[in-house]
């Protein structure tokens, strides 16, 4: 697909579908019925997915987590009561479709992703991404410090996603931040992973993401400092660096995200993500994506639902910070 990356003409968005004319579960399946990205004149935040998968290293699936996240974004209306804002008027959110990435050669798919991102990170414009399996965070790394130099991380998910190689391969779902670390991709000292729990190969897998840089705010830090201590420490830990978030939507516990691939007990509540998040509408958001949801494990959609929902508190921020610009 080409797209056009000139800036967009002052002309009033262009919303979703509107839902009290056309009922929400009819029509063209877009991110919350969303116009593509080629349907409009210019666009300040797109949504894209990237349905890769072959980076997992338990249960596969997440190479179908885009289109079922669409899906279950139908339900979402225009104002979100939370932020108090109107996501989808305040600046022209699109749907960019699916980025393009070889199945049988990650090396080559990380190449292609990097190429699909760098367009619609023109300008310094913000993207969410759609997974996939986490390794798409490496390329979407990539593209966004090409616009914006090295960026604070925060990451949010049961695992580290630190680890060096499995098998031998150091491309896959579980290494993409000691990539990006290693390629100076990072703000290290500005970074923080989110939600970690569950058990691990050996003590060492923590002293080696120290020594990356990183800081841990454990999931059962939560029971002790409640959603605004956690808040706050991710604020002081980010400062004022360009902030790339990125969701592993097993960070939710699997009572509200069974859809994933390799799920661990004690997690989040999608209530306290979304408040997390919220809670970040002040820091300057240059990115972010949305991973690992695997619809053959989900069930009622429970897992896409959330990741739905998750996309929308991003977008309004990222909306409202695209329309002061
Ligand atoms: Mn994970
Ligand atoms: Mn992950």
């Amino acid at each position: 697909m080409t797209i056009d990356t000139a800036p967009r003409p002052q002309e009033e968005p262009v919303g979703p579908v509107d839902g009290q004319s056309s009922p929400r579960y009819a029509g063209f399946t877009t991110f919350a019925r969303l116009p593509r990205i080629n349907d409009v004149s210019g666009w300040d935040v797109a949504v894209v997915g990237v349905p890769f998968d072959a980076g997992v290293t338990f249960r596969s699936g997440a190479r179908f987590g885009p289109a079922a996240v669409r899906e279950a974004s139908r339900l979402l209306r225009p104002y979100n009561p939370a932020l108090e804002s109107m996501p989808f008027a305040d600046a022209q959110v699109v749907d960019a479709g699916d980025l393009d990435a070889n199945p049988f050669d990650i090396e080559s798919a990380l190449h292609d992703m990097q190429k699909g991102f760098a367009p619609l990170m023109s300008d310094g414009r913000p993207v969410i991404t759609l997974g996939g399996d986490h390794t798409v965070a490496l390329p979407a790394l990539r593209a966004v410090t090409a616009e914006h130099g090295p960026v604070a991380l925060v990451h949010f998910d049961a695992h580290l996603d630190t680890w060096d190689t499995y098998f031998g391969a150091p491309y896959t779902h579980g290494t993409p931040f000691r990539r990006a670390s290693e390629e100076g991709l990072l703000r290290n000292d500005r970074s923080a992973h989110v939600g970690i729990r569950g058990s691990l190969y050996s003590k060492q897998d923590l002293l080696d993401d120290h020594d990356l840089g990183f800081t841990i705010v454990h999931c059962r830090d939560f029971d002790r400092l409640g959603a605004p201590g956690i808040i706050d420490r991710i604020l002081d830990r980010i400062g004022d660096a360009p902030l790339y978030i990125s969701i592993d939507i097993d960070v939710l516990d699997p009572g509200f995200a069974p859809g994933t691939g390799t799920p661990e007990a004690g997690g989040m509540t999608s209530r306290e993500l979304l408040e997390v998040l919220r809670g970040l509408s002040e820091t300057r958001i240059v990115s972010a994506d949305i991973v690992e949801v695997s619809p053959p494990y989900d069930h009622a959609s429970i897992t896409a639902v959330a990741a739905a929902n998750l996309a929308y508190e991003l977008i309004t921020i990222m909306s409202a910070q695209q329309a002061a610009r």
